[in-house]
């Protein structure tokens, strides 16, 4: 309105086609108008403007052509060939169009041509770099913001992989106690429908899903309420273990977030309960058993003693040890072991109160706790039950085993106040049980400790003598009754200890034989033994005793083979004694050993005949050479008509089947007359010599010369 205000107060003459100009060059457009001959007519000062043209630039009259060089000149991009560019232009005039010229310096001009039916035409020329620039803005705006929003459902689709990938359920509350968001393994965890739960649920009506479904401690929904509010509400990290009626343990960790809401993991720990639950169990109990190994039964043993209410509550411990069982595994093999182990477990089980334990110590031992008792004849009973049970038969798979048990006890406090004293008193009470004789218990008793300590002095003592060449070997002279002569000496170890003097091997012999130390120990009396004998006349033997430790020993034959190659002796004066005991065990091998051993032309005695259960049973297997009644019938055989029978048939025995029958430890004239008399071939006894040093042999008895011949002199001195 203004405008055309001032326009109406223009000083010029207001003609009409005056008026058509102003109008004209005040267009925002850039105008021109061009004849038939492709020459400018008119064009507007915006046109001018547009392409900063001097008004004698755009003289009526002026070709095209040279306009739009004049354009090209601005820095118009055009391709290549301006010539071309021109053409087309002028060309393009012909019919309507509109196009967008591009300038060096950034302008963007749009152009239309509206040609006219006589030739020539109108061409509206506009600038159009700000609208341009303004939509390019646009369509790069539009575009960022495309990507951005690709880039969040990139991101969204990954958040979702994520915590839906997850082996841990994940969710988020907020202040309101209201879901934000979980994950899919959340509500399988839980077993709840995945329609009730999204963002939004309140946590009370998620806490209501999982005790319907059952994902719910051994608790009250308010009661879980108020402990999750409580942890919550504590604004602290929590980590707690919870174990749901269905059988699942989950632990949760619960991390508040700092707008009062939080985010927890939940996290099935089942299966690692489980596994750590086997372990625990694994390692407090013995595979094949099932029973308490020894970590366990500390465990207890510490509890019970430690537990004991009242002054007179006491704790047996008995240390049990299978007899035999080694047998069971050398005959049936060692599934047949393992089953009579499960069965022994087993019985045991049925002997024992809930308060008691039973532990497996290893091989064929067992401990059985028995606590609390108030009196040790509780024990006493305890023990006589599983002796009793332990010696009825074993079925295993089809063979009937028989063992047997010993029994240890100790009694806390009294013999100990920490288990392993107790567990150490009670083996050795054990150990005693074993030593007289098996299939029975005996009580701890303080001597047994130091008898303990005094054996373990003698095995170091022991160990040492051999080296130090303690053991020297006596000879006792074995008299044959019908010719009155020395035929020959039995070799009998002593042990000069360097602080108690002479040792009897009845002291040493046990202990040796018991730690494998017998085993040099034997070598060394063979080859000493031999050695001895080679310098002695050619008619006297020498007898050496051999135990059955020694003969479980594959080396004894080359150890007896390699004494008499060394001395020279010659085969037939050796005499090997053994007990039935070398029988008892291994009989088959044992057997062959003395068989190779007869084969060249060593004699073998039967050494104690009658302190075993069944010498004659061995006689039958083996043909001895000699038999050696034991002392303990020469002893009484003039007081006690049994032990003169048994003489009497042994000798009668040995006569039938070509054996020598030797009567040990004849001590008075009269035992000689009588083991004359019933028939004994041979006798050796303190009457005659106790047993002497080597040397002692040679002065007494072998001298300058050939045996002596009047030995009845001796013997009735
Ligand atoms: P043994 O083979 O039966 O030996 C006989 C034992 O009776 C010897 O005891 C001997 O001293 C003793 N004796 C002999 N005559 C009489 C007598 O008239 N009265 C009494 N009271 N005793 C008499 P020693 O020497 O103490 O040997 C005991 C056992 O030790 C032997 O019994 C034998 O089994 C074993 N032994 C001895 N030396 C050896 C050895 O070198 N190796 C092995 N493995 N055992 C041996
Ligand atoms: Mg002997
Ligand atoms: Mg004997």
């Amino acid at each position: 309105m203004m405008d055309s205000m001032e326009r109406a107060t223009d000083p010029e003459p207001a003609h009409p086609s005056g008026l058509l100009e102003a109008a004209v060059n005040n267009l925002a457009l850039g105008l021109m108008i061009y004849d038939g001959n492709d020459e400018l007519v008119f064009c507007n000062k915006r046109y001018m403007e547009i392409y900063g043209l001097a008004p004698e630039q755009v003289r009526p009259g002026t070709p095209i052509k040279k306009l739009i060089q004049h354009r090209l000149n601005l820095g118009l991009k055009a391709p290549s060939k301006p010539d071309e560019d021109i053409r087309d232009l002028i060309g393009s005039g012909v019919v309507r169009g509109t196009a967008v010229q591009e300038f060096a310096d950034g302008r963007i001009i749009a152009f239309t041509i509206y040609p006219m039916p006589g030739g020539g035409g109108m061409a509206t020329h506009e600038d159009i770099t700000a609208r341009e620039q303004m939509s390019a803005r646009l369509k790069r705006q539009l575009e960022v913001g495309r990507e951005q929003e690709e880039d969040l459902r990139i991101r969204h689709l990954q958040f979702d992989t994520a915590i839906n990938n997850m082996s841990q359920g994940l969710c988020f509350f907020d202040a309101a106690h209201r879901l934000i968001v979980c994950n899919d393994r959340y509500v399988d965890m839980y077993d709840l429908p995945h329609d009730r739960v999204g963002p939004g649920t309140p946590l009370a009506e998620i806490v209501d899903l999982r005790y319907a479904a059952g994902s719910f401690p051994a608790m009250s929904t308010e009661e879980y309420l108020r402990w999750r509010n409580n942890v919550a509400i504590s604004a602290e990290p929590t980590d707690s273990i919870v174990e749901l009626k269905n059988g699942r343990t989950f632990k949760i960790r619960h991390r508040p977030m700092p707008d009062g809401g939080w985010v927890a993991t939940h996290e099935d720990i089942t299966e690692q309960r489980r596994s750590e639950v086997k372990i625990e169990y694994m390692a407090h109990h013995d595979a094949l058993t099932d029973l308490a190994n020894r970590v366990l039964l500390n465990e207890r043993l510490e509890h019970a003693l430690g537990r004991r209410i009242h002054r007179e509550e006491m704790v047996a411990v008995h240390h049990l040890d299978l007899d035999q069982f080694k047998a069971v595994n050398d005959t049936f093999g060692h599934p047949a072991g393992d089953k009579l182990l499960k069965i022994v477990a087993d019985r045991l089980r049925g002997l024992v109160r809930e308060t008691d334990t039973i532990a497996r110590m290893g091989g064929d031992e067992f401990v059985v706790v028995q606590a609390p008792i108030r009196d040790p004849a509780e024990a006493t009973a305890l023990a006589q039950h599983i002796i009793a049970l332990m010696s009825e038969p074993f079925e295993l798979d089809g063979h009937q085993a028989v063992i047997g048990a010993s029994i240890g006890i100790a009694v806390g406090p009294g013999d100990g106040l920490r288990p392993d004293r107790l567990l150490r008193n009670a083996d050795l009470a054990l150990y005693r049980a074993k030593g007289d004789g098996r299939g029975t218990f005996r009580f701890f008793e303080p001597a047994m400790d130091l008898q303990m300590q005094t054996r373990r002095v003698m095995e170091q003592d022991l160990r040492k003598a051999l080296p130090a060449g303690e053991f020297e070997l006596y000879y006792q002279p074995v008299v044959n009754l019908a010719s009155n002569e020395i035929s020959g000496f039995e070799a009998l170890i002593r042990w000069n200890h360097p602080k108690q003097g002479l040792v009897a091997p009845a002291t040493f012999i046990p202990l040796a034989e018991e730690i494998g130390f017998i085993v040099p120990i034997g070598e060394w009396v063979i080859r000493q033994a031999c050695a001895t004998a080679a310098k002695w006349p050619a008619n006297l033997r020498v007898a050496v005793n051999i135990s059955a430790v020694q003969f479980r020993n594959p080396g004894l034959m080359q150890v007896i083979v390699g004494a008499l190659a060394i001395s020279g002796l010659h085969p037939t004066r050796l005499e090997i004694e053994i007990t039935e005991t070398v029988l008892l065990h291994n009989k088959e091998a044992t057997l062959a050993v003395l068989h190779q051993l007869r084969a060249l032309g060593i004699r073998i005695a039967m050494d104690d005949f009658g302190t075993g259960y069944s010498s004659l049973t061995y006689l039958q297997c083996f043909p001895f050479d000699k038999i050696k009644i034991d002392r303990s019938f020469v002893k009484d055989i003039t007081e006690n008509a049994g032990s003169l029978n048994i003489v009497r048939a042994v000798a009668a025995l040995a006569n039938g089947m070509g054996m020598t029958a030797t009567a040990e430890g004849v001590e008075t004239s009269e035992q000689l007359d009588r083991i004359a008399s019933e028939g004994c071939a041979e006798m050796q006894g303190f009457l005659f010599s106790r047993p002497l040093p080597a040397h002692e042999i040679e002065r007494l008895f072998l001298s300058g010369r050939e045996p002596r011949s009047d030995l009845g002199r001796i013997v009735a001195a």
